[in-house]
């Protein structure tokens, strides 16, 4: 079993169709998404009809939150509310419910799902550390969990017998790991919409359950699109200069 799982997509439809393209050639047979399928980009409906098309078992992100109003806009910076405002008129009503629909956290026998961190889910808290990795890592009751959020891919991995206060870590752009040894691993998948570790190529992530090994990869896309459809579509200008840059 090959897991295929995509993170804060954020209505980017160019970088979706490539990660899908991607994962789908490196044979994936079931998908997860981690929440943050909208905001900030041009195409929130598109990208929710693609995750619904491919079955992905998702959770609920925060920008999700704020279109259905499940959390305060004043949360966000102003370049944020001014998507999230701006996709929740764009969303026909079944989005929304689809949306309002999507749970904070899944636990399936094989791995769990989280948007920020599973300790305080609703919080969406970010893990940008070992501290706040091992706060997650302690309430996680399957040996894998998929996070986003920070749209930074990374692994924290506690050894079989180890300390939650010695984790390996792995933190590049995109690499393979083995997860041999090791009794629980957070994977941070990255995003595939708008990139934040200075590299501004779509990200995407495979769980291998019988290799073992959790990934990264990356991908170009067709970056002038994703920004032209938000210049066009009349959404903060800096939402798209920040594509180009992986920021
Ligand atoms: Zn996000």
């Amino acid at each position: 079993m090959r897991i295929g799982i995509l993170g804060d997509i954020h209505s980017n439809l160019e970088a979706l169709t490539a990660v899908v393209g991607m994962l789908e050639s490196e044979g994936v047979d079931a998908w997860v998404q981690v929440g943050d399928i909208v905001g900030y980009g041009a195409d929130p409906v598109p990208c929710i009809e693609r995750v619904r098309e491919l079955g992905c078992t998702v959770c609920l992100g925060n920008h999700d939150a704020a279109v259905v109003d499940f959390m305060p806009a004043d949360y966000f910076n102003q370049y944020a509310r001014a998507a999230i405002d701006w996709t929740r008129a764009a969303l026909r009503p079944e989005d929304l419910d689809y949306l309002r629909g999507l749970p904070l956290k899944i636990e399936t026998r094989d791995y769990s799902v989280v948007h920020g961190s599973l300790h305080l889910p609703a919080q969406f808290g970010y893990v940008f550390s070992t501290v706040e990795a091992a706060e997650c890592l302690s309430e996680q009751r399957t040996r894998v969990a998929f996070v986003g959020h920070s749209h930074v891919p990374g692994a924290y991995m506690q050894r079989e017998g180890g300390s939650l206060r010695d984790l390996d870590v792995v933190f590049e752009s995109e690499f393979t790991t083995s997860i041999a040894g090791y009794s629980r691993v957070l994977l941070n998948v990255g995003s595939v919409g708008q990139p934040r570790d200075e590299d501004a190529r779509a990200a995407g992530a495979i769980y291998d359950m019988e290799r073992g090994t959790v990934q990264v990869l990356r991908t170009e896309y067709d970056i002038p699109t994703a920004q032209q459809k938000i210049r066009d579509a009349g959404l903060p200008s800096v939402l798209a200069d920040r594509l180009a840059l992986g920021v």
